[in-house]
């Protein structure tokens, strides 16, 4: 069997074997079409049979409602930091929930494009929190709220779907989507990059509800805007298609395994394996707060800066790669999304078992 590596990679991270085996079966001669997924042409009868299905398995595996639609976007997550304000800003005015690097990001780019509130800023708590209701103060004319589900960054995910007066909630979800069920019908426009839990890079989910698209800002590019790409069922022009492609044999490893609720289940208990052994240990501290805490990226730090990259080196040695933390806070980030296996954590907690034995 090939080697592989414990892969903790915040993204693009690791994927199911499973699927990776599936997908390679199938690389020169695609269900005897004679050629890979890649070589289609994107209006062909074979791939629209995957476009179709991949769509399909993602409303059905995300319950999705019928009236929201779903676009299949080249680029990623940080394309619609711009794309959304241009598109759902309708009188000018948004609110953005501030609470990791990625909203910060989303929030000052939106400020190019109109009037942006921040209904909340964590900076002052090194983004180890997420708001409480009590604290958000969002405007009751702004288009919509804007907030991130979970900071891939920092290591923190929100827990409820704060109450925003029928404001629509735009998040982005990009590092934890399909990691558990959630109620679409909550938000008016959910996005992704797909290189975490969707699968690899170049292709940007979004799950926008359809009144909200109808209109958008004037004169902006043809390629932003959700009503043309929603119009042309994504194929205004060549779509990511074998991103599209891998993500439908993602949805179908998720749908056989059980679907989202599974998921969940996996997923609480790979994260309970790391959060329990950093609560019992004084050599590991926690990056986030423990009510805040992120079920997919894992953030904690040695007691100094030193056993941090000692930390990273061993841990290459032992077989994992990428727990480095992201390079503008440092320490150890371990992104354990779906395709981790339970054994690749258990592989972790071993491995910080014995190195605290050793360095403390
Ligand atoms: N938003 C979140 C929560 C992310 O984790 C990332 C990337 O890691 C991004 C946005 C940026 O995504 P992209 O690289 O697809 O533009």
């Amino acid at each position: 069997m090939t080697k592989r590596v414990y892969n903790f990679s915040a993204g693009p991270s690791t994927l199911p074997v499973s699927v990776l085996e599936n997908i390679a079966s199938q690389m020169l001669n695609y269900h005897d079409s004679g050629m890979s997924v890649m070589e289609m042409s994107h209006r062909s009868s074979s791939y629209l049979e995957i476009f179709n299905e991949t769509k399909a398995m993602l409303k059905k595996v995300m319950n999705i409602p019928d009236d929201y639609q779903i676009l299949f976007i080249q680029g990623g997550a940080t394309q619609q930091f711009s794309t959304i304000p241009l598109n759902l800003m309708k009188n000018g005015k948004a609110d953005y929930i501030v609470t990791g690097s990625f909203s910060k990001k989303a929030a000052q780019e939106a400020q190019k494009f109109g009037d942006v509130h921040i209904a909340y800023d964590g900076s002052d708590q090194d983004f180890k929190h997420i708001p409480t209701q009590d604290e958000l103060n969002i405007r009751e004319d702004a288009s919509y709220v804007h907030l991130c589900s979970n900071n891939t960054i920092y290591g923190t995910e929100w827990k409820y779907v704060p109450d925003t007066h029928g404001i629509p909630i735009v998040a982005d979800m990009s590092s934890n989507i399909l990691s558990k069920p959630i109620n679409v019908s909550d938000y008016g426009m959910i996005y992704a990059g797909a290189q975490k839990n969707m699968g690899i890079a170049g292709l940007g989910v979004v799950i926008v509800r359809e009144d909200l698209i109808q209109e958008h800002q004037e004169k902006i590019p043809v390629l932003i805007e959700y009503d043309t790409l929603s119009k042309n069922d994504s194929m205004y022009n060549t779509p990511p298609t074998f991103s599209i492609y891998v993500l439908g044999e993602v949805l179908k490893w998720i749908d056989s395994l059980g679907g989202l609720e599974v998921m969940q289940k996996r997923n609480e208990e790979k994260a309970k394996l790391l959060y329990d052994y950093l609560d019992q240990s004084d050599f590991y501290k926690a990056h986030s707060y423990p009510e805040n805490r992120s079920m997919m990226n894992v953030t904690f730090t040695c007691p100094s800066q030193e056993l941090d990259a000692k930390f990273v080196k061993e841990s290459v040695e032992a077989g994992m790669t990428n727990l480095k933390g992201h390079r503008s806070v440092g320490g150890i980030r371990a992104s354990i999304y779906n395709a981790m296996e339970k054994e690749g954590v258990e592989t972790l907690v071993a491995f910080m078992k014995k190195f605290e034995e050793e360095n403390r």
